[in-house]
């Protein structure tokens, strides 16, 4: 990939994208539509449907037919896995059109948007391919006269509702496992970040998926996913996005029909560098990158900074000084570093923090403030505060935005006492060279996943989900799969 093919699609006019309903594309009922603006410009990029309460229904309905004649789920696993496969390398062969016209919606750095966004999806879909038919049932082990078998079975329809930092990344999570394991799909992307994930759908059509086993409907989230959250259809909801959405979720699935919902949402999550780290420098620089790639728009950013107060000042002034090498401005530039905050909303609420970020106490050593205005897109300098309280704002509140809070601890029992003391318990990362110390350390602190000597890039390996009001449940790696069935146990007599 170089400058010149982005520069080539960066002005490609953007057709304005429908909702993907068996296997068709069609508008809302009412003929409504969303325009989308680019937040690199704040411009009009094109429009989507505006769905409405009765085309949710009607993609809901059409997956559940699609899942009750078995086109998809009675299909053999060998061709399940083609289709798939064939998927994957359709993203992969459509990767750098995917990863502009994400940029374009939601302004992630084309950088890291190809590898987190198409090629990561890609790897994701294959991974989940791959395994559809190494995934076994049970026997279990019962008295002679009697045989116990363990099926594992799709749920049924599963609802995934995205959110707008990583589209075809965390869209492909949720769709690998629960497509692989058979289940029929109702997509809603995020409204601020739906064009590259509605295309990474159509692909799957292409790729020989049977219409109505992956539907997609755009539109506001107080709408559609209200409808797809209340529906008595839908039998499994999957979702990533806010604490406040996840929580009407859950009630949504109380009114209804207690449809299972697993919900992985925000983080706060504490990145605790020890005097004793084996690089302090490399310590530095993956501290900035961990929170400012993206605009801090990453679950699990480590936006609390957590030092060890014999090294705060010079650790500060590196990690200072880390940061104002990247630079910020143009996503669809290879060499920007930081691309534009998601909307403006988003950018005036990031400014807002670092209001009460002020009026709490905390020192601002670099950054806070909206940049390149005169673009007309939404751009802000990574922020760096100090001295901030475990019970300020900036340490309890998930910004999602390039704000990073610094406070300095003693000993390893504040460190982990700090690490715990939010609701959230999503990531974090220690840095020290003392083996006995990281490993008590990812044991005692309360998160999903714990970094050491590293920050992020945890691959498709190994699980993603959170404890405490992180949410609940995994995406990524085998585990996710026990979202998308259900165990059925037949008890024979022989
Ligand atoms: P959000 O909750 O505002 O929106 C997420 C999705 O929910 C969107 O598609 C939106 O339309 C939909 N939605 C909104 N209101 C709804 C309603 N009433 N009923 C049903 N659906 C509704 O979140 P966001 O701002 O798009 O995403 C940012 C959040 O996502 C942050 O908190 C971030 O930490 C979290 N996140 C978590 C992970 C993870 O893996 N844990 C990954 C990425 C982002």
């Amino acid at each position: 990939m170089d400058q010149s093919q982005i520069d080539a699609l960066r002005t490609q006019p953007v057709l304005p994208f429908n909702h993907l309903i068996n296997g068709r594309h069609v508008g809302a009922s009412d003929g409504a539509r969303m325009e989308v603006l680019s937040p690199i410009d704040g411009r009009v990029l094109t429009s989507v449907a505006k769905g409405t309460v009765a085309d949710m229904e009607t993609a809901i309905a059409s997956a559940r037919e699609a899942f009750e004649d078995r086109r998809w789920a009675g299909q053999p696993p060998a061709a399940r896995k083609n289709v798939l496969m064939k998927w994957a390398q359709l993203i992969e062969e459509n990767a750098l059109e995917l990863a502009v016209l994400g940029v374009r919606d939601n302004g992630t750095e084309i950088g890291m948007a190809i590898k987190a966004e198409p090629g990561s999806a890609a790897a994701t879909i294959r991974y989940y391919a791959e395994a559809l038919d190494k995934i076994y049932g049970e026997i279990a082990s019962t008295p002679t006269d009697v045989l116990g078998l363990i099926h594992k079975e799709p749920v049924g329809v599963v609802g995934a509702i995205t959110p707008w930092n990583f589209p075809l990344m965390i869209g492909a999570w949720k769709l690998g496992p629960a497509l692989a394991m058979g289940n029929s799909v109702v997509l809603k992307p995020a409204e601020t970040a739906s064009l590259s994930l509605m295309r990474m759908a159509e692909l799957a059509l292409e790729a020989g998926l049977p219409p109505g086993v992956l539907n997609a409907v755009t539109g506001e989230g107080a709408v559609v996913g209200e409808t797809m959250g209340l529906s008595m259809d839908v039998d499994v909801l999957v979702f990533t996005g806010s604490g406040g959405t996840g929580r009407r979720l859950m009630e949504y699935s109380a009114r209804s029909n207690m449809k299972r919902v697993y919900l992985e949402l925000g983080g706060k999550s504490p990145n605790i560098v020890f005097a004793d780290a084996p690089n302090l420098l490399e310590a530095a620089n993956v501290a900035a990158a961990g929170i400012f790639r993206n605009s801090g728009q990453f679950c699990v950013a480590g936006s609390r900074l957590l030092v060890e107060a014999t090294i705060h000042d010079e650790f500060v002034a590196e990690v200072v000084k880390a940061t104002s090498a990247m630079r910020v401005g143009d996503p669809l530039r290879l060499d920007t570093h930081i691309g534009a905050v998601n909307s403006e909303t988003q950018l005036l609420a990031n400014i807002g923090f670092v209001e009460t970020a002020i009026a709490e106490g905390g020192q601002v050593v670099y950054g806070g403030e909206r940049m390149l205005q005169e673009t007309g897109g939404y751009y802000m300098t990574p922020t760096i505060v100090t001295d901030v309280k475990a019970d300020a704002t900036l340490t309890q509140k998930e910004v999602f935005g390039p704000v990073l809070g610094v406070t300095s601890f003693e000993t390893e029992d504040e460190a982990v006492r700090l690490a715990n003391a939010t609701v959230y318990g999503l990531a974090g990362g220690v840095w020290t060279s003392n083996l006995s110390r990281a490993h008590r350390m990812v044991r005692n602190v309360r998160t999903g996943v714990m970094h050491v000597n590293t920050y992020g890039g945890a691959d498709g390996t190994v699980p993603l989900g959170g404890v405490g009001q992180s949410g609940n449940g995994s995406d990524k790696s085998l585990h996710a799969i026990e979202k998308y069935i259900n165990l059925k146990t037949a008890w024979i007599k022989l």
